[in-house]
């Protein structure tokens, strides 16, 4: 296999921290999370005690100040190991990082140590019931009320949302302006009129709380504004690209542990007076398998290298995310495949990954309109 040349001898230090971390606190407890519909909120106490959340936050803000190739770990040892329950890169790659480049100082200050420590919980707030791609369409409406902005409207499918102490609304200050009248406003639970909905089942990612949010009237300082008022669609698009790759290297890192759980399964199997492995089909297909996994890798790989560099486009993010999706959904259906009756039982983790990799395709912006972002560049 081509070597990997990204990290350093400290990366793979921390890489044995966090398997350690995800083998003594989240693989012993995930299915009791699956079956409840969460991860414990003491799990975010601990993650941050052993400094796993907000790794790229700078220190002064309780983070560990490291470079994306620690989160790029974090997010492959728990796609590895197939825990899929705890929503810490939503809070750590996706949310903190609003905060850090837009809050203010106050802001910052505020919610960043929390954040780092696991005693506060955030999600992102922009798909509503009626607007998930077309994102311009949201109805969800912070109007200016003096000192004040007043939140009324609803949102679905909010991951961390059921756990969430702060919540960045994706909101129209001018609906009249279409996207430019966006903004990113800061909500936290507990404010008046802010209500948490059920917890949505859903396929997979059993153990993630994924729920709907209502807002009805909830008055927020008018200081809760994220960045500046009308340009809360070019934050979000600014911060697409790592999102995008975040899902891709997920991808790849789930796809080659599901390789290795096929041929540990095929190698025990006996049928016909042989393992399954012996059977010539299933090691070609294992073989193409691993073919695809590896192509992806080394593109996946590139991509963080330019993220490092701040130089990763949204086009070749987008291609990422749908390549490497499709090849994780394509690799672990023939996986199943190959564990016969057993890949249909979710006490194997090639059934519950089967089951979790399908949303892989859909969140994020879907592969679709993926492929509307590729082809604006032809
Ligand atoms: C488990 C999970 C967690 C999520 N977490 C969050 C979260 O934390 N925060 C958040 O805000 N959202 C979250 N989402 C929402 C997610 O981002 C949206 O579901 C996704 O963007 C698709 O939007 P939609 O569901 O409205 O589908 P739609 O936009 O209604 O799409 C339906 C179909 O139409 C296709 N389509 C739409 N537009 C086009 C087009 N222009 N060209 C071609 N095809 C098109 C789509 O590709 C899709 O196949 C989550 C979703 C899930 C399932």
């Amino acid at each position: 296999m081509l070597e990997r040349r990204l990290f350093t001898a400290d990366h793979e230090m921390f890489r044995d921290t966090v398997r350690r971390f995800i083998a003594a606190e989240i693989t012993p407890h995930h299915e009791r999370w699956e079956e409840q519909g969460y991860v414990d909120r003491e799990l975010w106490a601990r993650a941050g005690e052993a400094g796993l959340l907000c790794l790229t936050m700078p220190e002064e803000y309780g983070g560990a100040g490291a470079d994306r190739l620690y989160s790029t770990i974090m997010i492959e040892e728990a796609a590895r190991a197939g825990v899929s329950g705890p929503g810490f890169t939503l809070h750590s790659e996706i949310v903190a990082p609003y905060l850090l480049r837009y809050g203010t100082e106050e802001q910052k200050k505020r919610y960043l140590p929390r954040f780092a420590a696991g005693r506060m919980i955030g999600a992102i707030a922009m798909t509503e019931p009626g607007a998930g791609s077309d994102l311009q369409a949201i109805r969800t409406s912070a109007r200016r009320d003096g000192d004040h902005y007043v939140i009324n409207g609803s949102k679905t499918y909010i991951t961390n949302g059921w756990n969430c102490d702060l919540v960045v609304v994706v909101a129209k200050t001018d609906p009249a302006l279409g996207a430019k009248g966006t903004s990113l406003i800061l909500v936290e639970a507990g404010t008046e009129g802010f209500r948490k909905g059920k917890r949505l089942k859903k396929l997979g990612l059993k153990a993630q709380d994924t729920s709907e949010l209502f807002f009805d009237d909830v008055r927020v300082p008018a200081a809760n504004l994220l960045g500046r008022e009308g340009e809360g669609f070019v934050y979000l698009m600014q911060e697409l690209p790592w999102e995008r790759l975040i899902i891709a290297i997920r991808s790849v890192a789930n796809a080659e542990a599901a390789i290795e759980w096929t041929l540990d399964y095929t190698r025990n199997r006996k049928a016909f007076g042989k393992t399954v492995f012996d059977f010539q089909t299933t090691r070609f297909k294992l073989a193409e398998l691993k073919t695809e996994v590896q192509v992806g890798r080394v593109f996946v790989d590139r991509c963080i290298e330019a993220s490092l560099e701040g130089r990763l486009d949204p086009a070749t993010a987008a291609m990422a995310k749908c390549w490497c999706t499709d090849m994780h959904c394509r690799v672990i259906d023939e996986c199943v495949q190959l564990h016969g009756g057993s890949g249909f039982m979710l006490e194997y983790p090639i059934t519950r990954a089967y089951a979790d990799a399908r949303v892989q395709r859909i969140f994020g912006g879907t592969n679709e309109i993926m492929k509307e972002v590729i082809s604006r560049t032809l």
